[in-house]
């Protein structure tokens, strides 16, 4: 499921960036109904994901993430079940230490060594 999945995924991302549809061909055989897509196959938790996908939505975050500045108009965005979250920050790309600091919900807060904005914002799981 997950490579099938992740297939169908890959294609739906390049065909939105190309902005290409394609065409799905039937599958007819001879029996005249075919084989049943991925879509009237899928069950449960791959049914979910599937029209979740189709809507545009990435419920469990399989997408690749959209990058941000870390300004204060433009914070790094962390998703969160609660109302704090603690935050790891690789301040520069070759440091060894990760400063960590809880993040709270509200404003955006800066991370203390490098100052880098970081705003929590509530994510509902999707089950
Ligand atoms: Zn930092």
């Amino acid at each position: 499921m997950a490579s099938r999945l992740f297939l169908r995924t890959c294609s739906l991302t390049l065909r939105a960036r190309q902005n290409i549809s394609m065409k799905v061909q039937p599958r007819v055989f001879a029996s005249g109904r075919g084989i049943p897509t991925d879509d009237e196959q899928a069950a449960g938790l791959e049914r979910r994901i599937l029209q979740a996908l189709k809507k545009g939505q990435d419920p469990y975050s399989i997408f690749k993430p959209k990058l941000y500045a870390g300004t204060k108009e433009d914070p790094h965005i962390v998703p969160g079940i609660s109302n704090k979250r603690l935050v790891g920050c690789l301040c520069e790309e070759d440091n060894t230490a990760i400063v960590w600091f809880w993040l709270h919900e509200g404003n955006p807060q800066r991370c203390p060594s490098c100052g880098s904005h970081y705003k929590l914002i509530h994510h509902k799981l999707p089950h």
